[in-house]
């Protein structure tokens, strides 16, 4: 069931059980309020009865029932009647009474009671030694019509409001929601091809503003990802195809004709050389997602971060015995948790770019303790990276603009970055083109 329908239900059923009550309520109270009031009057009757009966003494019958029919005004289907009940006689009642009232009227002082539709009031009085019984019914005609009226006149009222409850509890609650099924269509036309439209935010703070800023949000992040996607797969290719071509086209041209021995020495050089980067490439590309994929799965050891630098610069040594790196370590006994061979590989990729993208000029590599942080800066005074390609250098494959005569598949920042994250630390690359370049390694201290 729609939240629209489900909503404007709940509230009609709501307001129609409340209307219903209401109903109810008036019509108790008034049927209350009629019988009480019909009581008052029938004791009003009670006492000009007894007070005539009192005087009735000083007129003849026929007087006395002249006189009360002239000056009173009787009640509907009215009965009156004065029984004598202290000659230890069983009184006779000219009304027909139930065994129950009748004891009733008789050991009670005052009673009101009804039978059905006959209400009636009864006062016992004494005069001259004897005691008698006042008993006065009458039906409550008009207040019976009035009540009829009242609760006839409450259930059209309600049977009327409620199906205009229904309606426009239906018509507000759509109405209100319309935004949302506006929006609702405008998502479900949002795809791959057009993940850069956006839903319109009427009111930025009632819910559905919200709902759609919220969702305005996650598209953001869906586009980053899906254009770093793309480009990740276009410059893996590109990656991929570069040495390919070369070896394919080397080979092609060699076997064009015969050769001499010199020549096909050169040729598989150069063949040899292009499956190497492709080689890199793709050992680099494969640590990645070996890591991405088992992160959890690491395992790590407490390691003096001093020794480790200078460990992994002696293997770097061998890699480029030209380098000019230049530890400058004053602290000792600095412990981090590592995987030594994955920041091993991390240390030397940046080690590796800086002296690539220097020309082996000289690099400072420093290590600073900075409260429960240590570290690591590698700088360089090489070609530097230019501003606007600085905020990507980190994603993969991407190769800034001035690198075109140096050799490198843009690999290599993204693994150290990753392997540097699972390390809880940060990778941060300043650069100034041809100036040069810091990358500096933060890594929590044990
Ligand atoms: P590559 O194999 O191209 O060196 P990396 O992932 O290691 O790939 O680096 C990505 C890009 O970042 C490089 O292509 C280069 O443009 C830039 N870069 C990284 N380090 C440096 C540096 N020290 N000096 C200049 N540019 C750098």
């Amino acid at each position: 069931m729609k939240i629209s329908t489900r909503i404007s239900l709940l509230f009609s059923l709501l307001t129609s059980s409340i209307l219903i009550l209401f109903g109810i309520t008036i019509y108790v109270f008034e049927s209350q309020h009629q019988f009480i009031d019909f009581q008052d009057r029938l004791k009003k009757r009670i006492e000009i009865t007894e007070n005539f009966f009192l005087e009735k003494e000083s007129f003849s019958t026929s007087e006395y029932e002249k006189i009360r029919s002239q000056f009173l005004q009787t009640l509907p289907k009215e009965t009156e009647e004065v029984i004598l009940i202290s000659n230890g006689t069983i009184p006779t009642f000219n009304q027909t009474y139930s065994d129950e009232l009748k004891e009733k009227l008789i050991s009670k002082n005052a009673h009101s009671f009804n039978q059905g539709e006959i209400q009636g009031e009864s006062k016992q009085f004494n005069i001259r030694g004897e005691t008698f019984l006042i008993i006065v019914t009458a039906i409550d005609d008009i207040g019976t019509q009035n009540l009829l009226f009242l609760r006839n006149r409450t259930i059209i009222l309600i049977l009327l409001a409620i199906p205009l409850i229904f309606i426009f509890s239906f018509l507000i609650t759509r109405r209100s929601l319309f935004p949302l099924s506006k929006k609702i269509e405008h998502a479900n036309n949002i795809g791959a091809s057009n993940l850069d439209q956006r839903l319109k935010v009427l009111n930025p703070n009632d819910e559905i503003g919200k709902l759609a800023t919220a969702f305005n949000k996650l598209l953001d992040r869906l586009e980053i990802s899906f254009s770093a996607q793309k480009s990740f797969i276009s410059n893996a290719s590109h990656e991929m195809r570069n040495p390919l071509t070369a070896i394919i086209g080397e080979a092609e041209v060699t076997l064009s004709k015969t050769r001499t021995p010199e020549e096909y020495k050169a040729t598989l050089i150069a063949i040899l050389e292009g499956a190497d980067s492709l080689n890199s490439t793709m050992t680099n590309l494969l640590q990645l997602s070996k890591i991405n994929a088992n992160e959890e799965g690491v395992l790590f050891e407490l390691v003096d971060i001093g020794e480790f630098i200078i460990i992994t610069k002696k293997s770097y040594d061998y890699l480029n015995p030209l380098n000019k790196i230049n530890l400058n370590i004053p602290n000792r006994n600095l412990i981090v948790k590592i995987n030594k061979n994955l920041l091993k590989t991390a240390i030397i990729n940046l080690f590796d770019n800086a002296c690539k993208y220097s020309n082996n000029k000289e690099v400072d590599v420093n290590l600073e303790q900075f409260n429960k942080e240590v570290n690591i800066s590698i700088i360089d005074k090489g070609i530097g990276i230019p501003e606007n390609d600085l905020q990507k250098i980190k994603a993969p494959f991407y190769r800034a603009n001035n690198t075109f005569e140096y050799t490198g598949s843009g690999i290599g920042l993204a693994l150290s970055s990753k392997i540097i994250g699972i390390h809880q630390g940060d990778l941060i690359i300043t650069s100034q083109e041809n100036i040069g370049t810091q990358a500096l390694v933060i890594l929590p201290l044990i």
